[in-house]
């Protein structure tokens, strides 16, 4: 089932648009299935959950941390974590740099923006993330490595509203690249787009698409995930 899932999926992405399959929720052997069948990026949102399927996976996968980061759960992905998408604010990301720092590690991290109309999703929005870029306490960080923006566009079926969105985040990387990453070739990243968007995130730019659902069927929030 997932295998055939994500074969499906995997046919309508095209390079240089690269999936991360998001196991959130989800066995470990259902990563195991996706694995087998070759894919190797995974996307989790909590960090125990994403510490416990890494300790009993194959090494050569690559892990995204794709939810809010609290600081405290820190230490428990840096050691491995491939690219956190979830940094919106100049704290998160000083935390990120100390950790990083304690395991001689430079974390690559996205940026991530509010570009939905929804109140309750996380994100800065571009003044605040000039801010950051322009503060002495971000240019003096030597173990982070901004490559990217992250957004996520309203759970809506206004796919007009949808595509505008990602419109938007495109063109904050845009600005952003012109304004501090001119001599930074790996500030690329797109991270937009899911099971429901995805295909337009990708006509929009998108150069990582998350989709959980698509692949691995519905979630079921009532089991216990251990950090909740
Ligand atoms: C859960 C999640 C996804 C995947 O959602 P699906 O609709 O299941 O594809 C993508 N991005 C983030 C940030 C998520 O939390």
């Amino acid at each position: 089932m997932i295998q055939e899932s994500l074969k499906s999926v995997l046919s309508t992405i095209t390079a240089p648009t690269r999936l991360i399959a998001v196991s959130k929720t989800k066995p470990v052997e259902d990563l195991w299935e996706a694995y087998n069948a070759g894919q190797r990026l995974f996307g989790e949102n909590k960090a125990l959950e994403m510490r416990d399927k890494h300790e009993v996976l194959p090494k050569d996968i690559e892990w995204h941390f794709i939810g809010h980061l609290q600081t405290n759960k820190i230490k428990y992905i840096i050691p491995y974590v491939a690219l956190i998408h979830s940094i919106d604010s100049l704290n998160l990301l000083s935390a990120v740099e100390k950790e990083a720092a304690k395991h001689d590690r430079v974390v690559d991290c996205l940026l991530q923006f509010h570009i939905a109309t929804e109140e309750t999703k996380f994100g800065l929005d571009l003044a605040e993330a000039q801010q950051l870029l322009l503060s002495e306490e971000y240019k003096s960080m030597t173990h982070i490595r901004i490559v990217g923006v992250m957004g996520m566009a309203t759970n809506t079926p206004d796919t007009d509203l949808i595509r505008k969105e990602f419109h938007t985040l495109h063109d904050y990387q845009q600005q952003l690249k012109k304004q501090y990453f001119q001599d930074k070739p790996e500030f690329k990243e797109i991270s937009m787009g899911m099971s429901g968007d995805y295909q337009i995130a990708m006509e929009e730019g998108s150069t990582l698409v998350r989709v959980g659902s698509a692949i691995f069927g519905a979630r079921n929030y009532n089991i216990p995930v251990n950090d909740k």
